[in-house]
C-alpha cells in the first residue's frame, strides 16, 4: 500500500458543509428489521445470518465482542517516544501483529460519527476521539474463488472478517487504554462511525461502483473493516489513487451480474456532500435478507476484477490497470474472456446447511 499513488484528498468529491450525519436506524438492514421492506423481510432479517451453522457461530462471537469495545483507561500515561510518526508505525505494526491484512490512520471527521445508534436504542452518539484507526481483513481469496456469490457460505465469509476485525480492534483499542489514552473499538455489533470515510481518509482505497463501498486495490471489496477511535497522537496517511474512477465507469461488472439490480450502470451522483454512484438500498437489502437459495449475498465481490489472488500474474496486470488508463478497457474485457469471476466447484470446502426450526438440514 505503501507503494501507491498519494492524493490530498479522496478521488470522489465530499462536501464536509453539507454533511448531514447519518442516523445508523436508517441503515438498510435496521430498515428491514422493522419492517419498512415488508413483513417478509422483517421476518427473514431476524434468521438471514444465523441460518447457516458456520455464520451462526462467527456472528455469536461477534456479539461476546459488543461490550469489550471500551473500557477504563491508565491513570498514567507510559513512557512513549514523542514521535507522531513512531507511534503510528507502532499501532501499524501491533494491528499487523494481532493480524489485521491492512491498517490505515486518519483524523476523524465528526461527519463520520453516526447522530443516533441502532444498537443502543436510539441513543444519540457523542464521540470526541481525534484519530481513527481502520483494519481490514480479507475475506479469503479461496472461498471467493469457489463461491457462486450469492450461496450459503456467502453470511460467514462476511462475518469471518466482521468477527476477527472486531477481535483485534477490541485488543488494539484496549492496548492503547493501558498506555494512557483514550480508545474505543468499532465493529459490526457496535459502530459508532460510519466506515467508508475513513477508509478514504486512511488511504485504503477509493469509491466504487458498488455503491457505499470502499475498494481496495489488492483485495477489491472482499473485506471488512473495523476502527479504533483514540487520541494517541499519530501521523496519518493520506488518501490514495489507483485509477478507480476511470476504471470502474469502464467496467460495469458488478451492475451487469449484481442479482438484485441494485447496482448503478449510470454516473455518479451527489448524495449528502458525498460523490457516490447510487445504489437501490432497498432491492441490496432485500437480497442478502431475503435470499432463500443461500446466507446473504456477496456477487458484487466476487465478481469484480480487483478480486484477484497475489500472484506474479495478477500483481502485473494490477499494476497494468492502476498505471495505463488505455489498458482499463482491455482489463476489463480479458476479466470476462479468461472467465474470472465464475465459481470453481473444484475449490468448495463448506457444507450446505440451512438451519430451520431448530433442525440443520440440506437446502433444496
Ligand atoms: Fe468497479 Fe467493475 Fe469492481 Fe464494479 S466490478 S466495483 S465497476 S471495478
Amino acid at each position: 500500500m505503501h507503494t501507491l499513488k498519494k492524493v490530498d484528498r479522496p478521488t470522489t468529491r465530499i462536501y464536509e458543509d453539507q454533511i448531514q450525519r447519518v442516523d445508523e436506524r436508517e441503515s438498510g438492514f435496521s430498515r428491514a428489521g422493522r419492517g419498512d421492506f415488508g413483513r417478509r423481510l422483517k421476518k427473514e432479517y431476524l434468521r438471514f445470518t444465523l441460518k447457516h451453522p458456520l455464520s451462526k457461530a462467527l456472528v455469536q462471537m461477534g456479539f461476546t465482542l459488543r461490550d469489550g469495545v471500551d473500557g477504563e483507561v491508565a491513570q498514567q500515561k507510559a513512557p512513549l517516544p514523542d514521535d507522531p510518526n513512531w507511534m503510528a508505525e507502532h499501532i501499524k505494526e501491533t494491528a499487523y501483529f494481532l493480524r489485521a491484512d491492512m491498517v490505515g490512520i486518519c483524523e476523524l471527521p465528526s461527519y463520520a460519527v453516526y447522530s443516533h445508534s441502532n444498537w443502543e436504542n436510539g441513543k444519540r452518539v457523542e464521540l470526541n476521539h481525534k484519530y481513527a484507526i481502520a483494519i481490514l481483513i480479507d475475506q479469503d481469496i479461496h472461498t471467493a474463488q469457489a463461491f457462486h456469490g450469492h450461496d450459503w457460505i456467502s453470511s460467514s465469509m462476511s462475518f469471518m472478517s466482521y468477527t476477527s476485525s472486531g477481535f483485534i480492534a477490541c485488543i488494539l483499542a484496549d492496548y492503547i487504554r493501558q498506555l494512557g489514552y483514550p480508545a474505543r473499538a468499532h465493529h459490526a455489533t457496535n459502530y459508532q462511525i460510519v466506515v467508508p470515510p475513513i477508509l478514504l481518509l486512511a488511504g485504503l482505497g477509493e469509491m466504487c461502483r458498488i455503491g457505499d463501498i470502499v475498494l481496495n486495490p489488492f483485495l477489491g471489496a472482499r473485506f471488512k473493516a473495523a476502527v479504533v477511535t483514540t487520541d494517541l497522537p499519530m501521523t496519518v496517511d493520506k488518501p490514495i489513487d489507483f485509477g478507480l474512477q476511470d476504471f470502474c465507469s469502464k467496467c460495469n461488472k458488478c451492475a451487469r451480474e449484481c442479482p438484485s439490480g441494485s447496482i448503478s450502470h449510470g454516473d455518479k451522483i451527489m448524495h449528502n456532500g458525498y460523490e457516490k454512484w447510487p445504489n437501490d438500498a432497498e432491492k441490496c437489502t432485500g437480497m442478502r435478507v431475503g435470499n432463500n437459495k443461500g446466507a446473504s449475498c456477496g456477487m458484487c465481490i466476487k465478481v469484480c476484477p480487483w478480486n484477484k489472488p497475489d500472484t506474479v500474474f495478477h500483481r502485473s496486470v494490477n499494476w497494468a490497470m492502476r498505471h495505463i488508463p488505455i489498458a482499463r478497457r482491455l482489463g476489463v474485457w480479458g476479466d470476462d474472456f479468461f472467465g474470472y469471476g465464475k465459481p470453481d466447484p473444484k475449490r468448495k470446502w463448506w457444507l450446505d446447511l440451512e438451519e430451520r426450526r431448530g433442525v440443520l438440514r440440506i437446502p433444496e
